[in-house]
């Protein structure tokens, strides 16, 4: 049997790990070694060779969409469409055995998933039942603990040791939420995997079948595995049989939501007879971004250890970049792609890569205004974050009190104890007068129709609006943005999420202010639509955020850059990429620094960015950042530094500590652009202008010029500002 098309194009490792006899099986590698090549082929191999069914295989990856492209990769190498197989994520294969056995797993037929929001509304529904304070028990607090609970294959019965109150008072929660889930029917997705390991572990027939079944059980990325998925994949496999994985110990980046690197070296003691291949050849990336990467993983104590080599050539230095700014950093990043794609290089092969997703409003800004379009992978786009429109609801009901959607969303967030009830008599006086929910709330408390406490909480609610308007009327923009997201309540609801999404959220929150800060410097009053003699800001703004977070994206499958964190980059590749933020505090972030072990986790992160690229990649970093609402002076991250010199090329000089003087027009610079001071020029948007001064070099040459048409001296980039010379 010819066998070529599956094996001709491997090495000799790789060949023998897909060409393995049955039995347990494990590959080791590093990054862009081909493990998940291997896999790919093992699939083919087994099918092809072993004359395995596809019903016979399951396979599991790590995101749906490098499930949907290994479907389609053996599909296309077996020229045949493979449905009885099955490739999923973990919780997409618990979801389809709960569906097929809803009985058996105790749900009704028509059970639905809560997302990760839908599971908080849901504690938080819980504590007001159980008569807790919210502030007391966080409600993310208490849905990270009923979470990990379910990851570490614990129900609430099975909950003993070091019974502390608070560990008693989760347990209490976590017991009545379950029981809440249960009666509407309802799974969130750490229960997707419990219910699917219990359906098995109490249904012998049910695990008979799928042990008879699935006799190739293969899985990527198992160093990502948690305690459930583990124990789940034993209990199918008995501890035998034909399981096949791979994995890189350096690229273990879920330890905070419970995956446990430890599996991948357990994996030979559960499984008796494993057999482990390791690769050591890349295949992706050029010998400097290699080398940097093999440099800066050795800084981690406590790895298996393995040296990666490439025979690809050295290739181009890795690229950095010290941004003045986080502006400039990503206005650098957006014109480096614009040259690229000028030179032949495809959108879709650029990644923009950053540790948390406030990060990435800086870049849709840049790539927007450079026409470039792009793509936001997981999380949600800045102005649909939930904490985002939470504050905006309070702003339009300070700018506009009859806006119903921001009444409905403000009336519950912070919780302030209007229910459902006194919502729906609101809604209902709203609809027989006519009138808006702000005015039905006003007249039903002239009229004395609500009781006494509902009374007071919905007249709270109104002077609490009339109080934000007021005593911030007067002030800036970013300082009523600021007065708002403080005084609602908002702040403080988040910072005391205990949980690792309150504070990314408050994090969102200050970067609100920065967003409202830069708005008011870089747009034009009259071009925003807004009288300039007296200029309302917030209405613009407001109005800048409905239209920003209206679909702007690129479509599906068009030719665009990708946006995501480094979390959501693993095991992609791209020829192209940018590294961006590497800085002290923001990466490794500030909370990691403290502890060895986290901060070895954010050095896998790095090692997990650097590998994704295959020519080109760029590590950026700002020397001033707004971040927090303050502008702060930024080191670069340790991890730039452990990058070693000789395989990097600096794009501008490295940080030279920079003035806070007004700018030196200094003799070498005057010419820059080919402007001079004096020198009368001509904007599209500003008209005619004298240029005042001009700083800095080539590509970060800014002049300020003076237009009179448009109120006075503004500072531009000459490379961006289009400037007709007079
Ligand atoms: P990661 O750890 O990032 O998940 P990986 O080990 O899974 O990486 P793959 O994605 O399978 O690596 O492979 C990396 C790149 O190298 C892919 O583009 C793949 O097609 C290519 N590749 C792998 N093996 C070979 C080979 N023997 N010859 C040529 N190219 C190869
Ligand atoms: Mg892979």
């Amino acid at each position: 049997m010819d066998v070529s098309w599956i094996l001709d194009d491997l090495n000799e490792p790789q060949r023998a790990a897909v060409t393995a006899p049955l039995g347990p099986l494990r590959v080791l590698a590093g990054a862009g070694s081909g493990k998940t090549r291997v896999l790919t082929r093992r699939i083919a191999w087994l099918l092809a060779v072993n004359n395995a069914s596809p019903w016979s295989v399951l396979a599991v990856t790590f995101t749906n969409k490098a499930a949907a492209e290994m479907r389609s990769r053996v599909e296309a190498m077996l020229e045949q469409p493979l449905g009885g197989l099955w490739i999923g994520t973990f919780h997409g294969i618990a979801h389809r055995l709960l569906r097929q056995h809803w009985q058996e797993a105790g749900l009704p037929r028509a059970f639905q998933i809560l997302d990760s929001d839908d599971q908080t509304r849901l504690v938080k529904r819980v504590l007001r039942a159980l008569n807790l304070d919210e502030k007391k028990w966080p409600p993310l607090a208490a849905a990270g603990f009923i979470n990990r609970c379910k990851d570490e294959i614990q129900r609430p019965a099975d909950i003993v040791d070091d019974r502390t109150p608070a560990r008693r008072q989760h347990q209490r929660i976590y017991a009545a939420y379950q029981q809440e889930c249960e009666r509407s029917g309802l799974v969130d997705f750490g229960e997707l995997l419990l219910r699917a390991y219990e359906l098995w572990r109490d249904h012998p027939d049910v695990l008979t079948h799928y042990r008879e079944r699935f006799q190739h059980i293969l899985i990527d990325e198992f160093q990502d595995t948690n305690t459930i998925q583990y124990q789940w994949v034993r209990l199918l496999s008995g501890g035998q049989g034909d399981v096949f994985i791979v994995g890189d110990d350096d690229q273990c980046v879920y330890g905070w939501r419970g995956s446990k690197v430890e599996n991948i070296q357990k994996f030979s003691d559960d499984f008796p007879g494993t057999q482990t291949i390791r690769l050591e050849q890349n295949y992706r990336s050029t010998g400097a971004i290699l080398e940097a990467a093999n440099a800066l993983i050795a800084n981690n104590a406590g790895r298996l250890g393995k040296h990666l080599w490439t025979d690809a050539g050295d290739g181009d230095p890795v690229q950095i970049y010290a941004a003045f700014s986080e502006i400039d950093e990503a206005r650098f990043v957006a014109e480096r792609i614009r040259q690229w794609v000028d030179t032949g290089g495809q959108r879709c092969e650029t990644a923009i890569l950053y540790r948390s997703n406030a990060q990435s409003r800086l870049f849709e800004e840049a790539l927007l205004g450079a026409a470039i379009p792009y793509r936001i992978y997981g999380g949600l786009r800045f102005f649909e974050r939930a904490e985002i429109k939470d504050t905006l609801a309070y702003l339009r009901l300070v700018a506009n009190r009859d806006d119903d959607p921001s009444f409905e969303r403000a009336v519950h967030t912070p919780p302030r104890g209007i229910g459902e009830r006194t919502l729906d008599l609101l809604r209902e006086s709203a609809r027989i007068e006519s009138c808006s929910l702000w005015q039905a709330a006003s007249r039903l408390l002239g009229g004395g129709a609500l009781s006494g406490r509902t009374a007071h909480a919905v007249r709270r609610f109104l002077e609490l609006v009339e109080r934000l308007d007021h005593s911030s009327q007067h002030q800036p923009l970013p300082e009523r943005v600021s007065h708002v997201i403080v005084h609602s309540g908002l702040r403080a609801m988040y910072e005391e999420d205990k949980a690792d999404k309150g504070e990314m959220r408050v994090e969102n929150l200050d970067e609100l202010l920065n967003v409202s800060a830069r708005f008011i410097a870089h747009s034009d009053p009259v071009i925003v639509g807004i009288d300039p003699t007296e200029p309302d800001w917030l209405n613009a703004f407001l109005a800048h955020a409905a239209l920003e977070s209206g679909e702007r994206q690129a479509g599906v499958g068009e030719d665009c850059v990708q946006l995501m964190t480094l979390h959501m980059a693993k095991g992609l590749e791209f020829s192209l990429v940018f590294l961006v933020g590497w800085e002290e505090g923001l990466f490794p972030h500030s909370r990691s620094v403290a502890q060895e072990h986290q901060l070895e986790e954010e050095r896998r992160l790095a090692y997990v960015g650097i590998t994704r690229a295959r020519q080109r990649i760029y590590l950026c970093h700002a020397e001033q950042r707004r971040w927090y609402g303050k502008e702060t002076r930024q080191s670069p991250s340790r991890f730039v530094r452990e990058v070693p010199e000789a395989l990097t090329q600096d794009v501008r000089s490295r940080a030279k500590p920079r003035l806070k003087t007004p700018p030196v027009v200094s003799p070498a610079t005057t010419t820059a652009g080919g402007l001079h001071p004096r020198q009368r020029v001509r904007h599209a948007k500003f008209g005619e202008g004298v240029v005042l001064a001009i700083e800095g070099e080539g590509y970060h040459t800014r002049a300020q010029i003076h237009f009179p048409a448009a109120g006075g001296p503004k500072w531009l980039v000459v490379a961006y500002a289009k400037l007709d010379r007079l």
